[in-house]
């Protein structure tokens, strides 16, 4: 089955006879197309593409299995035509398209064409990774993985967090990366103990915290990996804050496994940050699946009842933050085999020194 064939496969369910599809990642896993302006519509029936005349070309050579047309300028307006006859429900993304796009959507539409909205559909098909998703998010995160350990010989102390940050965007880069995946964060000292932080014109301290959390996009695919390395010798809070994220992140790691829930999984490491009596200092969700998104399905939350797959590739990423002092978070990126997880990526999490 072709990965449409595998989103026609799952519309019935959703009540629709078609998908309209919008959303850049989606267009880019169902057809091929890495352009930047297309639609396309998928049924049992129907493979329609639709470009403007600047992608055309670049189409016939990424798009197979579907029937490419040349889009009128305003793209939409080309789903006047081309339907079958009779009703037809039409499903739409309704997690990415605007309310704008939906109105001259519906204006262009035949009548007989009515808009559902399904939204998730393509993600949910997504969420299970083929076996060259799976390689090439590995070989992501080795990118990624050559940075961090090139930045581990440099050293870190009396280093700005942007200067740190801006040298990871340069050298993943330097390695092949079509790009860093989202901006690296490079957290020291009290900035740590919040997970987004924004890097700093601060130099970096010794015998403090640092939090990186960088990844790699490479052949479209993301990867996803946070580090928190001690410059020296760090309060003895911190130090305790880590072997505790550390051993939530391991037994986050031995316990995943195909058939648990997304839900099960967080537990597992919040219960044991919880009986610490530090549950209120991991204010976030376990992990998030990973692939031509940073972020997509599974969630590794307390929100997410569904069973985890084969093929899932998630991170593990538990996090303690100590506000006003400093902050702990691991994250690897693992891949959902038949019987337990498989971690992508060789970096050590025992507490790493760096100068
Ligand atoms: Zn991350
Ligand atoms: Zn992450």
């Amino acid at each position: 089955m072709t990965r449409a064939d595998r989103v026609a496969a799952l519309l019935d369910g959703r009540g629709v006879d078609a998908l309209l599809v919008t959303a850049p990642a989606n267009l880019r896993y169902v057809t091929g197309f890495g352009g930047s302006t297309a639609i396309a519509v998928v049924g049992p029936e129907l493979r329609r593409f639709i470009t403007d005349f600047r992608y055309v070309e670049r189409a016939a050579g990424e798009v197979h299995g579907f029937d490419v047309e040349r889009g009128d300028r305003e793209l939409l307006a080309t789903l006047e035509r081309g339907w079958p006859d009779g009703p037809l429900r039409l499903g739409f993304e309704d997690d990415h398209l605007s309310v704008r796009r939906h109105g001259r959507l519906r204006e262009a539409l035949p009548e007989r064409v009515e808009l559902v909205p399904a939204g998730g559909v393509v993600e949910a098909v997504r969420a299970v990774k083929e076996p060259g998703e799976v390689a090439a998010i590995r070989a992501a995160a080795a990118l990624a993985d050559e940075a961090y350990r090139t930045l581990a010989g440099d050293g870190l102390v009396g280093r700005t967090e942007r200067e740190v940050a801006a040298w990871l965007e340069l050298e993943l880069r330097r390695l092949g990366a079509d790009a860093a995946a989202f901006p690296p964060i490079v957290a020291s000292a009290e900035r740590g103990a919040m997970p987004h932080a924004e890097p700093q014109d601060v130099a970096i301290a010794p015998d403090t915290l640092v939090t990186l959390d960088v990844g790699a996009r490479l052949d479209g695919y993301c990867s996803d990996c946070t580090r928190t390395w001690a410059t020296g010798t760090p309060a003895q809070e911190l130090l305790d804050a880590y072997e505790l994220c550390l051993r939530a992140q391991q037994a986050a790691l031995a316990a995943l496994r195909p058939g648990m829930s997304g839900r099960d999984a967080d537990a597992v490491a919040r219960d044991l940050i919880a009986r610490a009596g530090l549950g209120e200092r991991f204010g976030h969700s376990l992990g998030h699946g990973v692939g031509l998104d940073v972020h997509e399905d599974p969630r590794l939350s307390a929100g997410n009842e569904q069973a985890l797959e084969p093929g899932n590739v998630v991170t593990v990423e538990p996090g303690i933050y100590l506000p006003g002092r400093g902050g702990v978070r691991i994250e690897d990126l693992v891949v959902l085999t038949d019987t337990g997880a498989e971690v992508l990526g060789g970096l050590p999490t025992a507490l790493t020194v760096v100068g």
